[in-house]
């Protein structure tokens, strides 16, 4: 017999594996009808009951420090405060709750300062988020906590964020930039290092059952919120407030249309410590238009289309960063760019002459000296203190596209810096291949390219450090929130552009400019500085050449620069245009105020102190009128008290006094001598001290090397102590302090 099977036998066993096929095949089925449907309720009870509620931790974001760790941008605890009507409805209808709707309304209403009819009327709500009130402080968060934890009101929601406060409000809006709604940075600093400044949120896990309570001692799980780092800026809050303080001086008088902007940096390492445009914004408030003249022309606009889109060019405007986003043609002040290269490139020499001729004409096209009058032949240190156009030109023809052109590039103009912020645009440049002699004629005086103010001080940089052509750099390191330091951002110098040798010679050209031409140069008495002023012709937006750009350059001291500073007005109003006039002049205002606190102190040639103080002549028994003629020409202020011819007495009659102060002649034998009594003027500034004594009728006579510095204070030791008795007239003496030192 076979052990194969049969084909019946087969056919029996194919029906038993179906009969248990089936049978599993129905089971199935059933269950998940019975899953499904016949036990859904019972299942979705259960699920949840377990539900788990995730609530996200805002990292706290990282503080924004100036140079000496004063907050510039902090971000604090706030609170939004939400009901869940519908856990609000059964909160109160449990049996234990004593409250009705109008209790929690009032409570709400009196700690959040809000309408009680409007959170009555969102508690009425048919759903279960409704917010109540955003940025609420952490105290009155916790009376809201503290009374939904004693009356068992889980209907009642605090939910922990964040908020950015800046409280120095406006002050270096356009670096610091400001957040987006929804907490990430979108101008300035706030975007550039916003990894950094973020953190990492948190979030908790909470086990609720299925009313939405919080179960006790369930399942609960926390993820903690790694908090941002922080930024210390090279920044300088007094240095800042410095160069704003002039930048409004220059627009309130010059009211460009095209905003102001300055930089102050450190011209060997790049660190910036001041930047500004103007008008800037309040950081706490970005939406308010700052510019008055704009800000009323929107107002008075109907509201539409027209209305919004006017404000939101505004909004752009006043965002945007002029001294990084925006070119321009730098003018006069690119003559240093083109003279360093010509000098080391040996084209020309420092004392070699370059021709004026009021008019030169290069491949049959005109260019002008800005003069009417012919400026001659001059030596390079001349031809740059006079800012004469074809000399410029000539200069530029011996470096000839191919040099012109590489010196550009190596001045770091065919890149951007690299400056830590965002939108950073490049300059918009003809390149040597389309430079022909007439483009590089108007090159040569910058004219044809159009640059950054950054890129402009940068290059101007490497032109008097040594020829080091550095990144400016607005942070100065990363910390973390314990204070540890996650990076620390060093000095980068990109390459040395020219030798330490030509950048010498350079200083002494700019500080002969200075020095030689004082009027509309941030010429300042007692300092060393070097500069250059700068007139451009906005010629490719207006072709008639009547808008301009007027800026000015200085660094200090001519010998060391340690600061370097540039402004540039974009078309000035009122009249005036020049560099010379609508920047220098408050490029001098920001050096005075800033040189002192810096560590730098004018030091007095005694030239210049004679300028200062005179020797009183004594006039007794002299003829009135000579003795007037005499004291007047000393640069005294003379008052004559009686009717005599001739002086009797004088006060004060011998030593030294200020320029400028008042003396007394007597002219009658028995006149009384007029009596006053000392104030005290310590801790005064020089225009104080000296109001105060003219008040008494006294003089000033201001001594130590921060005498003339804005801003230095009068010291204790005033030469007549204060409350004595003396003569009108009398000369009081006392030693003035930089306000940097005597206020530390
Ligand atoms: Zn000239």
């Amino acid at each position: 017999m076979s052990d194969k099977p049969t084909s019946s036998m087969k056919r029996r066993l194919s029906g038993v594996v179906y009969a248990i096929l089936l049978v599993v095949v129905v089971y199935l089925l059933y269950t998940m009808i019975r899953l499904s449907i016949i036990d859904a309720s019972k299942w979705q009870e259960l699920a949840s009951s377990q539900q788990l509620k995730s609530t996200t931790i805002t990292a706290s974001r990282g503080t924004i420090y100036d140079s000496n760790m004063q907050i510039l941008a902090q971000s604090a605890t706030v609170y939004t405060i939400a009901v869940d009507p519908v856990l609000l409805t059964r909160n109160l209808n449990e049996e234990e709750c004593e409250l009705e709707l109008s209790d929690v309304v009032s409570t709400l209403a009196d700690t959040l300062e809000m309408d009680a009819g409007e959170i009555e009327g969102k508690c009425l709500k048919d759903n279960r988020y409704q917010e109540l009130k955003k940025n609420v402080e952490k105290a009155k968060a916790d009376v809201i906590r503290e009374y939904a934890r004693e009356n068992k009101l889980s209907a009642l929601i605090a939910t922990e964020s964040s908020k950015r406060f800046y409280p120095e409000n406006s002050l270096a809006a356009s670096v610091i930039g400001h957040l987006h709604y929804d907490g990430y940075g979108i101008y300035g600093l706030e975007a550039y290092y916003d990894d950094y400044l973020s953190g990492t949120d948190g979030k908790t896990l909470i086990a609720t059952d299925n009313k939405g309570n919080e179960i006790p001692y369930d399942y609960k799980q926390y993820y903690e919120a790694q908090p941002g780092d922080s930024l210390v800026l090279n920044l300088d809050i007094t240095i800042q407030s410095a160069l704003e303080n002039a930048l409004l001086d220059c627009v309130e008088k010059h009211a460009p249309l095209c905003r102001a902007t300055g930089i102050v940096m450190n011209p060997n390492t790049g660190a910036v410590y001041a930047m500004a445009s103007t008008y800037g914004y309040d950081l706490n408030n970005p939406a308010e238009i700052t510019n008055p003249i704009t800000a009323t022309q929107i107002n008075a606009m109907p509201d539409g289309d027209e209305k919004t889109q006017a404000k939101s060019k505004a909004w752009a405007t006043q965002w945007k960063n002029k001294a990084i986003s925006e070119i321009y043609f730098p003018g006069s002040v690119f003559k240093v760019i083109t003279a360093s290269s010509a000098l080391e490139e040996q084209t020309i020499t420092a004392s070699q002459h370059f021709g004026c001729g009021i008019e030169y004409r290069v491949a049959d096209t005109p260019f002008h000296c800005w003069s009417t009058y012919d400026h001659g032949a001059q030596t390079l240190y001349d031809a740059m203190m006079n800012s004469c156009n074809p000399a410029f030109i000539r200069i530029g023809e011996t470096l000839q596209p191919a040099l012109f052109c590489k010196y550009y590039s190596a001045y770091g103009f065919t890149e951007a810096t690299g400056i830590d912020l965002p939108s950073e645009v490049s300059s918009l440049y003809v390149s040597e291949n389309r430079m022909g002699p007439v483009e590089l004629a108007s090159s040569s005086f910058g004219q044809t390219n159009k640059v950054t103010a950054i890129e402009m001080i940068t290059a101007y940089s490497a032109v008097v450090n040594g020829g080091y052509l550095v990144t400016p750099q607005i942070v100065d390191k990363i910390i973390d929130s314990n204070g540890n330091v996650v990076k620390d951002i060093e000095p980068v110098i990109k390459r040395q552009v020219i030798s330490e040798d030509t950048s010498a010679q350079m200083r002494e050209i700019l500080e002969y400019v200075v020095e030689n031409a004082k009027g509309g140069n941030a010429y300042i008495s007692g300092y060393r500085i070097g500069g250059k002023s700068g007139t451009s012709q906005k010629i490719d937006e207006d072709p008639s050449g009547h808008t301009y750009v007027g800026s000015y350059c200085a660094f200090a001291p001519a010998n060391d620069p340690q600061v370097i500073l540039l402004i540039a007005v974009d078309d000035p109003q009122n009249g005036q245009f020049y560099g010379s006039q609508v920047a220098a002049p408050y490029a001098t205002e920001v050096l005075e105020a800033i040189l002192p606190y810096l560590g730098i102190y004018p030091e007095y040639t005694a030239e210049q102190l004679e300028e200062i103080a005179v020797n009183i002549k004594n006039t007794e028994f002299a003829d009135v009128d000579d003795a007037k003629a005499t004291l007047e020409a000393l640069g005294l202020k003379v008052t004559v008290i009686g009717d005599g011819d001739s002086v009797v007495a004088q006060v004060p009659s011998s030593g030294q006094t200020k320029r400028g102060s008042t003396v007394i002649l007597y002219t009658e034998n028995n006149a009384v001598q007029e009596t006053t009594s000392v104030p005290s003027i310590a801790g005064l500034t020089l225009e104080q001290a000296q109001t105060k004594l003219e008040e008494a009728g006294l003089n000033l006579l201001p001594s130590g090397s921060a005498a003339y510095t804005k801003g230095a204070l009068a010291g204790y030791d005033q030469s007549v102590a204060a409350g004595t008795v003396v003569l009108k007239g009398t000369v009081v003496s006392v030693t003035f302090y930089p306000s940097s030192v005597s206020s530390q």
